[in-house]
């Protein structure tokens, strides 16, 4: 029996998972339109390969990635792409991005992909360029490309592969219902991932507060291999974060600046080990994911499996959204994610949940009242920060005091302003404070390689100078060895020697 270790803080909001029945998944009918953004993941956004007018089937890649922190993007179904431009997106910014729109043709006809059930004799690197060309990113909100993430260099080695099936937020129920829906699934592709990273061990964490999914995936594993571990640990937020379930489960913490590889760990959604399962058995790319619908709103909440690139409203008006005078539809759950600002914006790779909430259930905000210097925040937040002196630095923009006080190592959970009894927004200081710090860091880089450019220009002409003295010195020494030699007349040679300087100087630096 593992041994289950605390964490620093969390806290415990209203869970309010059961309103979307986890564990049933609905498929959600193909709509007319569906709108894929070129960046559905962390990095450079795909570039397109298709052109308005093409007709393509359902799986045929519509964009390239650009560079390792991208992946392609491929079309959910078959249709013809009808434009690739500027679109509303879902994200916090409100802007809009490069899109391919296409118009579906209802017959979802597929190219035939073609998979490899021998996965076990295939090598690792031959499995990870299959699983960067099905575009995945990590379908647990962050979108961070799954092939990189699975290689994490060889000065390190791998001991466990960790399935993250905490999903502690509350109303989200997508990787229940995954876990609960899919559940050899999630076993062969945590095994296929394990085999990827070389890991030994497999250990799936979920929490207590989803019991059928715990009590199907512990069967299935113990069918599939019975070295598979799966553990259960108390309910609290934000158990789910990388470096939170990792100490949770093991007792170690990741280094800060860290990742989990440095401890030996690779940690990864349950759905991105369904994708992966399908990409590498049945050649299949990432086109549809399991989006929880809910909030009190919505007359049908749900779990329901959707092409990417479904617009938000089509799913909202499926699940039967009464809109409320100035309803708001959250993109994510209520501690992390963002207000939509347009419905038709679609769903992505990272869309695990739109939440639909009546004014009663969630109120908004009140004002801001000024930080009475209560400490609850400290005593919340699971990372081991000071939020209140992160909000002072983050607002008088002491750059130097936000890095001394690990700014970066804050993931953004939101716990510490659940706590606050000020109602101070202190999340949205710290990722305005994170964005002033790239910023500034990758200023500080440009001047950096400007200033670099610079110094060596200045070394190369100051080289060229020394060796054209030198070639100068060289040629009057021979000059005048020369005129002593043999007694010719010094004055043509200093004409010699001139005319030997002039045609120096005209040669270009
Ligand atoms: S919880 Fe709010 S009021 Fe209390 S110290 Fe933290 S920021 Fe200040
Ligand atoms: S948002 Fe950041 S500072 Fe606040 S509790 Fe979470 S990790 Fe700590």
């Amino acid at each position: 029996m593992r041994v289950i270790h605390d964490i620093h803080g969390g806290i415990h909001p209203p869970e309010r998972k059961t309103l979307s029945r986890p564990g049933v998944l609905h498929q959600v009918v193909i709509p007319p339109l569906l709108v894929l953004p070129l960046r559905q993941h962390l990095g450079a956004p795909a570039q397109p390969i298709v052109a308005v007018g093409d007709t393509v089937l359902g799986g045929e890649k519509l964009a390239e990635p650009q560079g390792v922190m991208s992946v392609p993007i491929h079309a959910p179904t078959s249709g013809v792409v009808r434009a690739i431009e500027l679109r509303p997106i879902a994200h916090a910014s409100g802007l809009e991005d490069l899109c391919v729109v296409l118009e579906t043709d209802g017959k979802d006809r597929w190219v035939t992909g073609s998979g490899n059930e021998d996965w076990r004799k295939s090598d690792p690197a031959a499995l990870l360029d299959v699983i960067r060309e099905a575009g995945i990113a990590g379908l647990g909100g962050a979108g961070f490309p799954t092939a990189v993430k699975l290689n994490p260099g060889s000065s390190r080695t791998i001991e466990t592969l960790l399935i993250n099936g905490t999903e502690c937020e509350p109303y989200i129920t997508a990787d229940d219902t995954l876990m609960q829906c899919y559940t050899e699934a999630l076993i062969e592709g945590a095994q296929i991932l394990a085999h990827i990273v070389d890991a030994p061990h497999i250990l799936i964490g979920i929490e207590d507060n989803k019991p059928a999914a715990i009590s199907r995936v512990t069967d299935a594993a113990s069918k599939a291999d019975p070295s598979i571990e799966v553990a259960s640990f108390p309910t609290r937020y934000p158990s789910g974060g990388e470096k939170q379930i990792i100490e949770i489960l093991t007792g170690r913490q990741v280094p800060s600046g860290g990742i989990p590889a440095d401890i030996g760990m690779v940690c990864v959604n349950p759905g991105t080990a369904v994708a992966v399962r399908e990409a590498i058995i049945k050649g299949k790319p990432l086109t549809h994911r399991i989006v929880t619908l809910t909030g009190e709103a919505l007359a049908q909440p749900a779990n329901v499996l959707a092409c990417l690139g479904t617009p938000i409203h089509f799913l909202l008006e499926n699940a039967g959204l009464t809109a409320g005078p100035r309803q708001r539809i959250i993109h994510g759950g209520p501690m992390m994610g963002f207000a939509v600002s347009d419905l038709d914006a679609p769903i992505t790779k990272i869309t695990n949940c739109l939440l639909a909430p009546t004014a009663e259930e969630l109120p908004l905000p009140e004002t801001a009242k000024p930080c009475i210097r209560c400490g609850h925040c400290a005593e919340a937040c699971p990372a081991s920060l000071l939020p209140q002196q992160l909000y002072w630095y983050a607002r008088a923009k002491d750059q130097e005091q936000l890095m001394e006080h690990r700014l970066f190592d804050c993931i953004e959970c939101g716990a510490c302003a659940y706590v606050c009894p000020s109602q101070i927004p202190l999340v949205q200081y710290y990722r305005a404070a994170k964005g002033q710090l790239r910023d500034s860091e990758q200023e500080r880089r440009r001047s950096d390689n400007s200033r670099d450019r610079f110094e060596a220009r200045q070394t190369r002409l100051e080289a060229e100078i020394a060796a054209r003295e030198a070639k100068r010195a060289a040629r009057k020494a021979a000059a005048q060895n020369k005129a002593s030699e043999d007694g010719s007349d010094p004055i043509q040679a200093a004409i010699e020697r001139a005319k030997a300087r002039k045609a120096d100087q005209e040669q270009p630096s």
